[in-house]
């Protein structure tokens, strides 16, 4: 495979799906010069149909689109606001789907591809690209399925841990949304230098009648197939909580559920008969995951059987949990804030990749990486994106909010967004509404004004 020569105004994007075909229409707009590199249709992955590019894998929706009330809604807004390639075709191919945002996939993949081929500024090389780029501008947009060629030639760049195959989903959950008349802060054992670090975790404490009725809704729980390779995954010891339940009752008790080294803070003298442990899962604390509970049960069967665990009977989940075939890169050890690969600044990563999750979110890291190409391409230096935005919070919680040691794939979620500064509005569920209208208020103002900034970069 040749390499287009590192001009300065020539970006090459590796992988056509959601992230490299909006990063694509967003660098040919500014006036850049741009190769796209598509492996499909000459070589395939075990869920893409066709040789289109932007094609959705698998289900037909972009989720909600309420600008007002909801995080991936505000999203679309943000990437409409940027003239977004996805989201314009998207509305083209619009099916009936009450408030979601669903589209006919055939002809939205079709016309993503003819706007891309029409562009007088971009061209489309069908292969696969099998090492990193040393030279010129690169974009590496290559899904949760990138070619093991790539893969390896990533995992030997950043080092074997800096890379997965798979993520392994414990759910989380928004940390006000926790009861904590019930739940209480402390690690096991007390265990920590300072204040925080004693009382890192929250603990939901069970009785042996609550804990036995907990195993029986899990095994009984309706579950989704692994599919050909992922049981792969149980070797790296990640075994699904449903799983470790089918292996003994007791299992969980002394796995992820032990009760050992805690004391109820609420009922010093009674001895739990299990612990659920939340651990904080992001720098602004609003987000904790509930530790070791990966699960393969379906998104409607975790509601149920999670809202058994005390404390979180009224649990609000900012993602599910889950055990897909994922490859995504450690992005905040790895990237810098202009997701750039920081061992070798000519190249970003977008889209799934990065440690995101979904197609909106893939599309919106593409549209990001290539603006920030374009400004580099033409030598602005532009602020970061506000993290009161949907696309900045998601970058920042890449890139750095999250934490690196348990980085697992982020849908966006009101929960990466900074709080309000003393609105006055009620916290809590009573407040969510003036709340979520406040956040994405805050983040259009902060969006445009931004993207005001990009759009002076000279085309
Ligand atoms: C089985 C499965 C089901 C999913 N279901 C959903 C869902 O229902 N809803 C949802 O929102 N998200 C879903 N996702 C996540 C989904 O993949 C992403 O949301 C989205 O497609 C990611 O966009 P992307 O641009 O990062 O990757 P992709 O859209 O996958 O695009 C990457 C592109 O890179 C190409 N490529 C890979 N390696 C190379 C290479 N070495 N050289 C050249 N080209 C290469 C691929 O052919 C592909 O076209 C699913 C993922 C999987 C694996």
């Amino acid at each position: 495979m040749a390499y287009i020569a590192g001009m300065t105004h020539h970006l090459n994007i590796i992988g056509g799906g959601m992230a490299g075909s909006e990063a694509a229409w967003q660098a040919a707009n500014a006036g850049l010069r741009v190769t796209i590199h598509e492996m499909r249709p000459k070589v395939g992955t075990f869920a893409h149909r066709t040789g289109d590019l932007g094609e959705m894998v698998c289900s037909n929706s972009f989720r909600s689109d309420d600008h007002e009330q909801n995080a991936v809604g505000l999203l679309h807004w943000e990437m409409r606001a940027a003239d977004g390639l996805i989201m314009q075709t998207a509305q083209k191919h619009r099916l009936p789907a009450g408030g979601a945002l669903a589209v006919d996939r055939d002809p939205f993949a079709a016309s993503v591809t003819a706007a891309l081929k029409a562009h007088p500024n971009i061209d489309v090389v069908y292969d696969e690209i099998t090492d990193l780029p040393r030279d010129g501008q690169w974009i590496i947009a290559t899904g949760p399925l990138t070619s093991g060629a790539l893969a390896e030639a990533i995992r030997t760049e950043t080092g074997a841990d800096s890379l997965a195959f798979f993520d392994a989903i414990a759910p989380i959950v928004y940390a006000d949304t926790v009861n904590m008349d019930v739940a209480w802060r402390q690690s096991r054992y007390d265990k920590g230098e300072t204040e925080d670090e004693r009382t890192a975790y929250l603990n939901c404490p069970m009785t042996k009648d609550q804990y036995e009725a907990f195993i029986d809704a899990l095994l009984a729980a309706e579950k989704t197939e692994f599919k050909d390779g992922e049981t792969a995954a149980y070797f790296d010891g990640c075994l699904p909580i449903e799983v470790m339940a089918e292996r003994g009752r007791e299992t969980l008790r002394f796995g992820p559920m032990k009760p050992v080294g805690l004391t109820n803070a609420h009922d010093p003298e009674t001895k739990a008969y299990a612990v659920v442990q939340l651990r904080r899962d992001n720098a602004l604390g609003t987000l904790y995951n509930i530790v070791g509970f990966q699960t393969k049960m379906k998104y409607g069967a975790q509601k149920t059987v999670f809202a058994m665990i005390s404390g979180l009977e009224t649990a609000e989940f900012a993602r599910l949990g889950g055990i897909h075939r994922n490859t995504f890169i450690n992005s905040p050890v790895l990237l810098d804030h202009q997701m750039r690969l920081k061992s070798r600044p000519n190249i970003r990563f977008a889209g799934q990749i990065t440690g995101v999750e979904g197609y909106v979110e893939s599309a919106a890291m593409g549209l990001l990486a290539a603006r920030l190409a374009v400004a580099q391409a033409h030598g602005i230096d532009l602020p970061p994106v506000p993290n009161t935005t949907a696309m900045g919070a998601l970058v920042h919680h890449i890139t750095g909010g999250a934490d690196a040691k348990t980085f697992q794939p982020m849908n966006v979620n009101f929960g990466l967004f900074p709080p309000l500064e003393a609105s006055g509005i009620k916290g809590g569920r009573r407040g969510r509404k003036d709340r979520y209208k406040a956040y994405t208020d805050r983040a259009k103002a902060d969006w445009t004004a931004w993207l005001a900034q990009t759009e002076t970069v000279p085309a």
